[in-house]
């Protein structure tokens, strides 16, 4: 007869192997190019909502000696600070060294997050003020993702706009449902009372697939349909802020367009009434 051993809970989880290491919890894919995904959030890590940290996976053992050697990249933290686990949407490049892989990866795999959050999308990099807008573009999304599940977000601002441009539909989805589930969301209604959603406005716009809105959001604001379309006077130094995070097209004409409003860049140690990030580098 064959003595079976009992599968005790310790042997039953997964023991973390990488340096690092934190295990995914959940993925959910949107489309051929992007994907988002959960896991465990080190015990250590203290982030600001918008920041990014480094994480990735084993790359393949050098063919000489063998080794394998950690493949990194930035990527935002789209889940908030109070969050107990750490949510991440990515991008899938077909031949990209890390998101080739990382696109295959499931429920209890592990990953490697280096617990070092950087970033200028955050409240500490703005001046106080009444409106605050978000730009993004593509994956540029994740950080904001994280702020409109903020609660600062609601008490610093009367009104958030978040505009998410992608070229398709099906690339708005994320947004879309994190939008709906910010305004039925029951904890930050416990925190900021009824009607806090109400605050916050979303304006998804595409450029290649028929959609309501269609353009480039630079576009739409240099034409004036952005401010129409909201009842909007104008963006003014003296009571809107902005976050941008796009490609670097996007983040150097919005750079131009909020400059000619009259607003001025601005970092952790000097806040002022903008503040750009590139959602990736290329
Ligand atoms: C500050 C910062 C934050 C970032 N946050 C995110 C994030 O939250 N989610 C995310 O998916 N990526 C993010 N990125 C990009 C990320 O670091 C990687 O570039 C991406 O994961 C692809 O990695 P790769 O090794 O597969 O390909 P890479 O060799 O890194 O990239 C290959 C090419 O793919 C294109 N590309 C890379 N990333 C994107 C993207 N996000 N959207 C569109 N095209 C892209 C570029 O043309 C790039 O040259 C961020 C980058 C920076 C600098």
């Amino acid at each position: 007869m064959t003595e079976h051993k009992p599968v005790t809970e310790a042997s039953a989880v997964k023991v973390p192997t990488l340096p690092d290491a934190q295990t995914v919890t959940e993925v959910q894919h949107y489309t051929d190019r992007l994907f988002r995904f959960r896991c465990t959030r080190p015990a250590s890590l203290r982030f600001r909502s918008g920041e990014f940290v480094m994480i990735g996976l084993m790359g393949d053992p050098d063919p000489k000696t063998g080794k394998q050697k950690p493949l990194l990249r930035a990527y935002s933290i789209a889940s908030p600070a109070w969050d107990d686990e750490l949510e991440f949407y990515s991008i899938k490049v077909q031949d990209g060294p890390l998101t080739s892989k990382l696109q295959h990866i499931e429920a209890g795999d592990q990953l490697i997050l280096r617990p070092k959050p950087v970033g200028t999308l955050v409240h500490d990099a703005l001046l106080p003020g009444k409106r605050l807008w978000f730009f993004a573009t593509g994956t540029g999304i994740a950080p904001f993702a994280s702020l409109i599940r903020e609660p600062q977000t609601y008490e610093d601002y009367d009104q958030i706009i978040l505009t998410h441009t992608c070229r398709d539909v099906a690339e708005l989805t994320y947004g879309r449902d994190l939008v709906e589930s910010v305004r039925n969301d029951e904890m930050l209604a416990e925190l900021m009372g009824e009607g806090f959603a109400d605050k916050l406005v979303y304006y998804p716009t595409t450029t290649r697939e028929e959609s309501p809105k269609m353009g480039r959001v630079t576009e739409l604001l240099k034409d004036g349909t952005v401010f129409r379309d909201l009842g909007i006077d104008g963006i003014t130094p003296e009571t809107d802020r902005a976050m941008v995070c796009g490609s670097m097209g996007l983040n150097t004409d919005m750079k131009a367009i909020l400059e000619g409003y009259g607003l001025r860049e601005g970092s952790n140690s000097e806040p002022a009434e903008y503040v750009v990030e590139k959602a990736f580098v290329g």
